[in-house]
């Protein structure tokens, strides 16, 4: 387990180093940005090692291996849901989830808001920017629109916005994506006035989260190049 320790914090330490960087460079304050440890590719216990690291918030792209993560960890963990939410899922994935990314149609959210309970349910809307077919989540233009829908929700807090873009050698590329995502969750402020903060951004990932930080990710989801190196 040594080996893998210093293998993380070696990693944590160069992603931490470039998030630095990036925030010095768009003149943020790194406390701004959360850093989201994406696990899914890895063991609980390497999960577990990140988390003793000091990555305090994780990320699991299937609801199923949230479960079964949250329940091998520290309570404290706070655990994002970065994947698709099947709502048949709902009821277990809520008492777990500090947010969830990915709310990809209108009948999920209404589906979320019909739970019982008091608590908020945090949530980002995925919005598809880069217009790739393939990609789940709201059009720009059915964002755009979503106003008055959004202020009838009270169990659901619409934190943000979400994004993924386009998979690409060159980050510089996302950078039109990532202005476009901010430029969207600010006019959708404007119609939603105080029914929701909508004030976060969650974008960037190993490929071009310097870029999503210059554009004002107040969330970047990271897993690839925290776990390089690892022994299979
Ligand atoms: C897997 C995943 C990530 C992490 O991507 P990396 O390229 O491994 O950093 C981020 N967001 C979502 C939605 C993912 O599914």
């Amino acid at each position: 387990m040594d080996t893998i320790r210093r293998i993380l914090a070696d990693n944590l330490a160069r992603v931490e180093s470039r998030l630095a960087e990036a925030c010095r460079r768009a003149g943020r304050s790194r406390e701004d940005v959360t850093l989201v440890g994406v696990t899914k590719s890895v063991p609980a216990s390497v999960a577990a090692e990140l988390f003793a690291l000091g990555v305090r918030a994780l990320g699991e792209g299937r609801p199923q291996e949230l479960w079964r993560k949250a329940a091998l960890l520290p309570a404290d963990v706070r655990w994002h849901l970065v994947g698709h939410l099947q709502r048949n899922k709902i009821d277990r994935t809520l008492p777990l989830a500090h947010r969830i990314h990915s709310i990809d149609s209108v009948r999920l959210l209404d589906a979320l808001e019909a739970t019982p309970g008091e608590e908020k349910i945090n949530v980002f809307l995925e919005v598809n920017c880069s217009g790739e077919a393939n990609k789940q989540g709201f059009g720009p233009e059915e964002v755009r629109q979503f106003g008055d829908h959004l202020r009838t929700l009270s169990r659901v807090r619409v934190c943000g916005l979400m994004t993924m873009a386009a998979v690409t050698e060159d980050p510089e590329a996302c950078r039109p994506t990532f202005r476009h995502l901010r430029e969207l969750r600010d006019a959708l402020r404007l119609t939603v006035g105080d029914a929701h903060p909508l004030n976060e951004l969650s974008m960037g990932m190993s490929g071009d989260f310097e870029v999503a930080v210059e554009e004002g990710a107040t969330c970047v989801r990271i897993g690839t190049i925290l776990f390089t190196g690892l022994p299979p």
